[in-house]
């Protein structure tokens, strides 16, 4: 039993880049709130936000091919890229807000990079000439240039086109806005700032172990001390469950009707890292291919430049892998103490009607050394085994839902589960993930505090300063928001 009971407003689980942002808004808003942020490791962005965890592409669908599908009568269907960029450019708004104050230092987790799609064939080398048509002409990807022509892509990316020697067709896109962001440095900077703040205590090396209504609607949140054992009881108003892939088991914990059908599955991953700073130098650029049929869409392989800290890399994958750990410091019991009676079914619909979902996940766990090398040869023929090492990345926990007309659906996307009076919310799943932290917490914001709404209206703008507006239909504001975005953020400026 807990000995000791404290009272908070606000209880934050994890931290992660969602804590983060969320607890750096909640305290602009209103700066009174007491909250405490609990952390089972040692550390601050341990987990998928640790720079070295995840692959740093700031989404903006300036590159990522999943994001465009191609409709049945061949046209291209832009929705999900402009919502994705849009998401992507009120990230950028609230980073530049802090980063005019001081509070965060932009060069230490974000640079211009271009964003590049890379295909071979020339049915993949169409469609990549009717997306950048259906793109270019949109004001929030002006200036995306598209060739086929091999000189010119090499001119672009060295590394893609050194020694190949093939008469392959193959076509390529560009676009200058994109960025790569060491979110693990911005999560620590975030973090660091909210210590400064009165009233916000951070507990690291303590695991949230149980979360109970109390009969006046207040939570109960039992945490432990993961090293002296100590016990302690938060009693809070609102909780954020920003616990990465041990968000399922908590929210379970809390006994919601709105968490009923959840359940989640596992998807590990894996780099190859480039041990050759000659080759390093060489590659300035995030190039994204198209995923291979019945590869899940985050498994899209990239060739990636990387800033992380003072360092260059280039990461090659991911490799995808099967695992039960729901987080990468986990436990293997993970995935079978997830099962519920109410998620049972669900789960077992999704995993039957992802067949070539699991065939895939089998075949790279099967993988040898020299067949990753081989993937990673159709991005750069030179590619030497030598020259390359296996690094595990951050755990990915897909969410699966349960459906009324579909039984259990798998998803690929980031799904927000609140309590119906706001008191309690959940962040599940993974993509595209710690790019949209800004619009998922703002969305959070608004669900959990409806009646301070039009109270923290200005503050949000401030913030963000498109809040409210949609950026997409205003050809005016993307120029002046970006513009100021990218030049608080020392990005490139976009002409
Ligand atoms: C391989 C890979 C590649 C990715 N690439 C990209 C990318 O290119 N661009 C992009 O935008 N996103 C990417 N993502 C997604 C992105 O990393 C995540 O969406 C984001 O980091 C999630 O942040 P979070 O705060 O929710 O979770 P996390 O960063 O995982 O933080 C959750 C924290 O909660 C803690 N915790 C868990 N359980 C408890 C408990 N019971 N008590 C206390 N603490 C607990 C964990 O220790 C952890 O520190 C990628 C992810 C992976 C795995």
């Amino acid at each position: 039993m807990p000995t000791t009971t404290i009272e908070t407003d606000v209880i934050l689980i994890g931290c992660g880049v969602m804590s983060a942002t969320l607890g750096v808004m909640l305290k602009e808003l209103d700066p009174k709130l007491k909250i405490h942020i609990i952390e089972r490791l040692d550390e601050v962005a341990g987990e998928s936000s640790d720079g070295w965890n995840n692959a740093g592409t700031g989404h903006a669908a300036l590159c990522e091919l999943n994001y465009t599908p191609e409709n049945a009568d061949g046209s291209i269907d832009i929705s999900k890229a402009l919502q994705v960029d849009e998401e992507f450019e009120l990230s950028k708004q609230f980073w530049a807000w802090l980063a005019r104050q001081g509070r965060i230092d932009p060069a230490r987790f974000i640079h211009s990079v271009p964003h590049m799609s890379f295909v071979e064939g020339k049915d993949n080398q169409d469609f990549l000439r009717k997306r950048h048509a259906a793109m270019n002409d949109h004001p929030l990807f002006h200036g995306m240039e598209f060739t086929t022509d091999r000189e010119q892509i090499g001119a672009w990316a060295p590394l893609l086109m050194k020694e190949r020697t093939d008469n392959g067709v193959y076509a390529a896109t560009r676009s200058l806005l994109g960025t790569d962001v060491n979110f693990g440095g911005l999560t620590r900077m975030l973090f660091a700032d909210l210590d400064t703040l009165p009233d916000t205590d951070i507990h690291l090396g303590h695991e949230v172990r149980d979360i109970d209504r109390m009969d006046n609607g207040r939570w109960r949140v039992e945490v432990k001390d993961l090293k002296s054992g100590d016990k302690t009881a938060y009693q809070a108003r609102f909780v954020f469950i920003g616990a990465g892939g041990g968000a399922l088991p908590l929210l379970e914990k809390s006994n919601i009707p709105e968490a009923a059908g959840y359940g989640g599955f596992p998807v590990s991953g894996q780099w190859l890292r480039c041990l050759n700073a000659d080759i390093i130098r060489q590659h300035h650029a995030k190039v994204y291919g198209k995923a291979k049929s019945g590869s899940p869409p985050m498994s899209v392989p990239h060739l990636d430049s990387r800033t992380i800290g003072t360092e260059q890399a280039l990461l090659f994958g991911p490799f995808a892998g099967f695992s039960t750990k729901f987080l990468k410091h986990g436990s293997w019991l993970d995935l079978p103490s997830s099962l519920e009676w109410d998620n049972i079914m669900p789960m077992v619909q999704a995993g039957w009607k992802n067949m070539d979902l699991t065939k895939y996940l089998i075949e790279q766990v099967r993988l040898t050394p020299e067949e990753r090398l081989d993937e990673l040869k159709e991005f750069m023929p030179t590619a030497q085994l030598k020259d390359w090492e296996l690094a595990v990345a951050g755990q990915r926990v897909q969410v699966i839902k349960k459906d009324p007309e579909e039984g259990g659906v798998l998803e690929f996307g980031t799904e927000l589960v609140a309590a119906a009076d706001g008191s309690l919310a959940a962040l599940l799943g993974a993509s595209p993930g710690a790019s949209t932290a800004v619009s998922i917490m703002l969305k959070l914001v608004l669900k959990c505090f409806p009646e301070r709404a039009t109270e923290w209206h200005e503050t949000l703008k401030r913030m963000v300063p498109s809040f409210g507006r949609k950026l997409a239909e205003d050809a005016a504001l993307i120029k002046e928001v970006r513009t100021k975005s990218h030049m608080a953020l020392g990005l490139l400026v976009p002409v």
